[in-house]
């Protein structure tokens, strides 16, 4: 196992959910060496603080209002620093994600890319936001005698057409009626809350099921929502970034 940068590297790295306490030994030491950190935008500016003063830091989110970075414009962010092709020297490549690297973090394509490419790169996990959520909570994801299977997922709405109304498009869908021994994490569940609620009562899931809608989680802008999907309501989550967490266990 590594714990410091090397030359000519990119560590694929999870920075928690944004307090640095959360962050792994292993990330918080590389970014007191790495050369070049590439954060996404939901690494909290409290882990950031944590790089070194001379690490060259380039975001590579939507920040500010100003346009996202192409995902050929991360790869070849990480190609000009990690393995120049001008002779200049091969440098150490952070590249943070928030929570966990391989959970809903589009890892896949920059994997094949540092692959093909033939880049060395390391993986380092982190703390992913369902686990940070369940501990503000103080509750179990999973519990004896009422959730025997957690499922992490992921929602969008498509958008609105003249003739039809917005459709919430969950990933995966389930067959039937939906585990009622389940505890359902729900990961970028947009703003339409009501009807996301809805949806879920549609595909199957009893409409006073607990649901806990938790915005920053981890960070002094935490605000938690303690709800059932019945009673959800769209004005009283939080701002950006919501996990959603649906099911008995959470009561
Ligand atoms: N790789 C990340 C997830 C990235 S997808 C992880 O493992 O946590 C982005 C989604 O993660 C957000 O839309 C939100 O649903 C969730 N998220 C990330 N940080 C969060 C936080 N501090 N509080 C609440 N939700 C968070």
């Amino acid at each position: 196992m590594t714990t410091t940068a090397q030359s000519g590297i990119v560590y694929l790295a999870g920075a928690g959910p944004g307090d640095p306490e959360l962050l792994t030994l292993r990330v918080a030491r590389l970014l007191m060496t790495a050369d070049v950190v590439l954060p996404d935008d939901l690494v909290t500016d409290e882990v950031l603080a944590l790089a070194s003063p001379s690490a060259l830091v380039i975001p590579v989110g939507k920040r500010c209002g100003q346009p996202r970075i192409t995902q050929a414009g991360i790869h070849a962010l990480m190609l000009e620093h990690a393995d120049p092709q001008d002779g200049s020297p091969a440098r150490s490549v952070l590249r943070l994600k928030s929570g966990d690297p391989l959970v809903f973090g589009r890892a896949a394509e920059e994997i094949a890319f540092l692959t093909d490419a033939g880049i060395p790169f390391e993986i380092v996990p982190g703390i992913t936001a369902a686990f940070a959520v369940a501990a503000e909570l103080k509750t179990p994801l999973t519990d004896r005698s009422s959730a025997s299977k957690l499922i992490f997922a992921t929602a969008h709405h498509a958008a609105p057409q003249p003739d039809k109304p917005a459709r919430l498009e969950l990933t995966p869908k389930w067959e039937g009626a939906f585990p009622p021994d389940a505890t359902l994490v729900l990961y970028m569940p947009g703003r339409r809350f009501r009807l996301l609620a809805d949806e879920l009562i549609a595909s199957g899931i009893d409409a006073h099921t607990p649901c806990i809608a938790v915005s920053n989680a981890s960070t002094p802008q935490q605000h938690i929502h303690r709800t059932t999907l019945a009673a959800l309501e769209d004005d009283a989550v939080g701002p950006a970034p919501v996990l959603m967490l649906i099911g008995h266990a959470i009561r």
